[in-house]
């Protein structure tokens, strides 16, 4: 219920909205980069909102004369103002890996962009399975949402998470991404149960990057490179990935600043928590992998 100030103030904004406008589809350009860009090494991203000049609409050419500020940026895939990953899992057929997950979820966070996890085929699995399974996530720090493509099963709500946004998709093989996709934008057409990439119908490398345009709103991109992340952060960023960790290292501090929450005495995160060994796995990978850049150089 809504007081009724609140409802004289709604019916005010509505009469200040503007009337709905329904604009044609944004036509197509193929674009050079004009030379001035190219002087001082400016790259042009997919995902990149950009000035064109010279705009001719009819031969479907134009200019790209500036590249305006980026909000975000994500190297592999290369997409710039991406505002969300939607991370994709099923709760069966494959089995959930939690160790598996873990690793998606700290890559995702790792972009520093905002991280939604989907589980699909919620339809194999009964209401107290799906209970256990929410119960551990949230000690984790996420609030999974349970979906079936095949049961059309809170679908909605993920074309509603996905409006107006730009929302880059990551899950392993066989989860059901591509039937998602398929059920999000019908006419897009991606074959279900190939190997994975597979969102550009004929694209011949797994660097080729694009947005599909969602009928609903909202941009979506597929990511071969995301469906199997090495962990490349440094050790000492990599504590800042587990959602359940920030929150201890928001009230309590380690005795040595430089505590890798290994082995150190006074650690404040070190403990008893269910990631706590996923954390340990990942670190020995980011020790290898600085021990190894540290070689090279
Ligand atoms: P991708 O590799 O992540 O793109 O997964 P696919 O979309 O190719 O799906 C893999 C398999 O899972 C296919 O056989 C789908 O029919 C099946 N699948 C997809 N969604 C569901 C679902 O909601 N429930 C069930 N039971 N199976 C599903
Ligand atoms: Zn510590």
């Amino acid at each position: 219920f809504r007081s009724s100030e609140e409802q004289r103030k709604n019916q005010e904004e509505k009469n200040f909205s503007p009337a709905p406008c329904s604009l044609p589809p944004a036509p197509i350009l193929l674009c050079t980069r004009r030379t001035r860009l190219k002087k001082i090494g400016q790259q042009v991203m997919v995902g990149d909102r950009v000035i064109v000049e010279e705009a001719d609409w009819a031969g479907g050419r134009g200019a790209v004369s500036d590249v305006l500020p980026r909000h975000s940026q994500l190297n592999r895939p290369a997409i710039a103002n991406v505002n969300q990953i939607l991370l994709v899992f099923a709760v069966a057929d494959p089995p959930l890996e939690p160790i598996q997950l873990s690793r998606f979820l700290i890559k995702a966070e790792s972009t520093g962009v905002d991280v939604l996890l989907c589980l699909n085929k919620c339809d194999l699995v009964s209401l107290e399975e799906k209970q256990q399974i929410s119960d551990r996530l949230l000690a984790w720090g996420y609030q999974p949402l349970f979906i079936s493509v095949q049961n059309s099963i809170n679908i909605d709500q993920i074309a509603e998470y996905l409006q107006d946004k730009i929302t880059v998709i990551a899950g392993p093989s066989g989860v059901g991404k591509s039937s998602l996709i398929n059920s999000l934008i019908p006419d897009i057409n991606l074959r279900v149960g190939e190997v994975s990439g597979k969102l550009a119908r004929g694209r011949h490398t797994t660097r080729h990057v694009e947005l599909f345009e969602m009928p609903t709103g909202g941009l979506l991109a597929d990511t071969p490179g995301f469906n199997q992340p090495d962990l490349d952060c440094s050790p000492e960023e990599l504590i800042h990935y587990f959602p359940e960790a920030r929150v201890r290292l928001a009230t309590a501090h380690c005795r040595f600043s430089d505590c890798i929450h290994k082995d150190e005495p006074d650690c404040a995160v070190s403990g008893d928590w269910e990631r706590y060994q996923h954390y340990l796995e990942f670190l020995d990978d980011a020790l290898a992998h600085q021990n190894q850049t540290n070689q090279q150089a």
